[in-house]
């Protein structure tokens, strides 16, 4: 919160001090123009007092016609009509005339109007110049914060994600631990019938396996982060890889399984076990104890394997996010499931090192579908 309030205060900062800055330079425009046209006048005014000088002079007789430059000025009167010459002043100001023999006429001295355009001009181009260069910095100083600012919120975030993943892999860890000691207290203190003591044997294995797994999660994702896991690439059948998990997982919950037969892949049996396994996992985390599906089929050379649940499901904007490392929706329901947020991004690094692709689809009526597609293993091809 305070560094956002620090972001748009910079960010206001920014924007004030080149605003101001812009503004300063308009000024300082402008004021030169108005400085430039005085100037012009001036020498307008010096011309005029010319005039009424030569016609004091008595210097008009010429019959050649006179032209007078004031060339530093640029202002120029063109006397070619100019018959008589006369000033008078009045309230201040000179005037001056000039008459012919039949008619009278204002004498029109004027500043070159090709010369004050250069000066609009010039005026223009520069107004123009510095409102682009302030829309520039500010652009770019923009981004500049904005980096910053993504980068922080980057690292922030990094790092509130660690923590969750102390906390959870710790909380994963505990568990187990605690639950097995439990067990194996009990067995090794009280008299217990073999049907009891094999009960709790049980528990102690599959609490075992748990641990386990977290444990193999955590050294596949580190060595797949340090580009260090060896995949392997042998060709195995999928389908009896299936059928196998399928079976280990009917037994703990509501899972039914449609599983083609003789579907071959090539590539890491171990891994590609761990990520369905992840899969699985997930769909009974987040499934609201809903019945599971699992689908194993062939299409166009490409093995599809789906995993079905109908529990929380996942918004449209967290489905690129959760095959990142360590990120777990920030939902009170997720928040309350165990987890190191590791699974699906083993998932997604497998599959793509498989040359395949995972897509999550929303099942109906609610609920998430983990759509994964690996190229076919075909024997002499
Ligand atoms: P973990 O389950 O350990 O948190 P994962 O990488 O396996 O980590 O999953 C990342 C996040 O994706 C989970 O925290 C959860 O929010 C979401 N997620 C994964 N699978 C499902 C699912 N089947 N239904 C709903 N949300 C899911």
């Amino acid at each position: 919160m305070k560094f956002k309030l620090l972001f748009v205060f910079v960010i206001a900062y920014i924007f004030v001090s080149f605003g101001w800055l812009t503004f300063s330079l308009l000024n300082f425009s402008n004021k030169e123009y108005s400085s430039q046209l005085q100037i012009l006048e001036v020498g307008k005014q010096a011309c005029i007092l010319r005039l009424i000088e030569m016609s004091k002079n008595d210097e008009f007789n010429s019959p050649n016609a006179i032209d007078i430059r004031f060339k530093q000025a640029e202002i120029e009167a063109d006397t070619s009509l100019l018959n008589k010459f006369f000033s008078n002043y009045n309230y201040g100001v000179y005037q001056a005339s000039y008459s012919r023999v039949d008619s009278f006429y204002e004498l029109d001295i004027t500043i070159r109007p090709g010369q004050l355009a250069d000066l609009e001009l010039t005026l223009n181009n520069r107004i123009r110049l510095y409102l682009f260069q302030a829309f520039l910095l500010f652009i770019l100083v923009g981004l500049g914060v904005y980096g910053v600012y993504y980068s922080v919120q980057m690292i922030y975030r990094l790092n509130k994600q660690q923590n969750n993943f102390l906390l959870s892999v710790t909380h994963e860890l505990k568990t187990p631990i605690a639950s097995m000691k439990l067990l194996l207290q009990t067995i090794r203190s009280r008299a217990l019938s073999d049907e009891k003591r094999n009960e709790l044997l049980d528990k102690s294995v599959m609490n075992a396996d748990r641990l386990n797994e977290l444990t193999e999660n955590m050294l596949t994702a580190m060595q797949i982060e340090n580009d260090n896991y060896q995949y392997g690439k042998e060709s195995f059948s999928l389908t009896d890889m299936m059928e196998n998990l399928a079976d280990s997982y009917k037994m703990r919950v509501d899972l039914s399984a449609r599983i083609e037969d003789d579907v071959n892949v090539l590539g890491d049996r171990f891994i590609l076990r761990i990520s369905i396994n992840n899969l699985l996992e997930n769909a009974i985390k987040y499934g609201n104890d809903s019945p599971i599906e699992v689908e194993l089929k062939t299409k166009d050379k490409k093995a599809l394997i789906f995993v079905k649940d109908q529990g929380i499901g996942i918004e449209d904007q967290e489905r690129k996010k959760i095959f990142k490392k360590f990120y777990r929706v920030e939902d009170e329901e997720v928040r309350d499931t165990k987890g190191t947020g590791l699974g699906l991004f083993i998932v997604k690094e497998t599959i793509e090192k498989h040359k395949g692709s995972i897509k999550i689809i929303s099942n109906e009526p609610k609920g998430t579908i983990f759509r994964i597609e690996l190229p076919l293993y075909i024997k002499n091809e």
